[in-house]
């Protein structure tokens, strides 16, 4: 198929890579120049209107923000040359995912919900889970290009915020996780256990699942950089979770406390840092606590 990809950071870059692989023509438009550069097989175009075209355009941007940047008001509906179909692919709220699918549907442009589950490297290999909603026959025609990056579709029928509202239940499941770990190992180092130790027991037996096992082990190794998975992507994800819960009249007490830690992590520095530096906080509370004091 001939595809537009927009935006090219850690999780474009590799979905891009698959794409191409799977033999498909893919135009790539990224907000900062030269993000291409290494990247074989992709046609870097000048504006994001040029990606937006063809059989089907995809966005992999950061947020709520950049996504109304670069579709809304850079007037991409409005072009001569719409594609024929929309693959949302960012983490984004169920509100603007509701707004885009009506102002697409507006526009005769097919919208799909389809954020992933996976980390860039996940991404590289084209083995994300993707969570598609969307228009059925939209859904299908886009099969192709989510088989390229996708291990598997998860289908939640046709409503694309639908998706959104998955992957955020599932983000919000991910960085509990971490959370849990976080405390779990600064208790253990409370008492004079390593938190590696604890978290490879762990991880290898009553938590051997892929959330645990790869977040557990950055945590053992506090290895935060480079990150995979901003951590201040992660603040932003729990704030959309919470309003997404807001909107449907669901109380989340666990997500209130995952929000400040995030914000916490944020003030002490770790914004840019992997998601997984918010075990940090922690560790960093502990000591904070235990600190002789006077
Ligand atoms: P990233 O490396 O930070 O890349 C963000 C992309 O968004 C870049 O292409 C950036 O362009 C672009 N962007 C940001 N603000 C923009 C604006 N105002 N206008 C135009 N472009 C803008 O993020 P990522 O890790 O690839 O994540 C992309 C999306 O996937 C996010 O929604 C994230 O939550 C989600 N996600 C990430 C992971 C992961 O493990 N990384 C996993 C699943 C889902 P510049 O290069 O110009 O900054």
């Amino acid at each position: 198929m001939d595809v537009g990809l927009i935006g090219l950071g850690r999780m474009g870059r590799g979905m891009a890579a698959s794409l191409v692989r799977a033999g498909h023509a893919v135009r790539v438009w990224n907000r900062s120049p030269g993000a291409a550069e290494g990247l074989a097989g992709v046609t870097p175009v000048a504006s994001a209107a040029e990606a937006f075209a063809g059989d089907a355009a995809i966005t992999m941007l950061a947020d709520d923000a950049a996504l109304r940047a670069v579709i809304v008001e850079g007037g991409l509906l409005d072009g001569p040359n719409p594609p024929g179909l929309h693959l949302s692919m960012s983490t984004i709220s169920v509100a603007l995912a509701r707004e885009l699918a009506a102002i697409h549907a507006r526009a005769g442009v097919p919208y799909i919900g389809a954020p992933v589950f996976g980390r860039p490297d996940v991404a590289e290999k084209g083995a994300l889970n993707i969570l598609a909603a969307g228009a059925r026959q939209a859904v299908a025609r886009a099969q192709p290009l989510l088989d390229a990056m996708g291990g598997k579709t998860w289908d939640f029928g046709p409503e694309p915020h639908r998706a959104n509202a998955v992957k955020l239940a599932g983000n919000f499941m991910l960085i509990a996780a971490i959370e849990a770990m976080g405390e779990a190992a600064a208790l253990a180092e409370g008492h004079g256990v390593s938190g590696a130790d604890l978290l490879e027991l762990l991880t290898s037996t009553l938590f051997a699942s892929p959330v645990y096992k790869n977040y557990g082990a950055l945590i053992a190794a506090q290895s935060y950089e480079p990150p995979g998975f901003n951590l201040k992507l992660g603040a932003k994800d729990i704030g959309l979770a919470l309003a997404a819960a807001g909107a449907a009249g669901v109380p989340m007490p666990f997500a209130d406390v995952l929000r400040d830690t995030l914000s916490e992590a944020v003030r002490q520095g770790d914004a840019d840092k992997d998601l997984a530096a918010l075990a940090e906080v922690a560790r960093r509370r502990a000591e904070t606590n235990r600190a002789p004091s006077g």
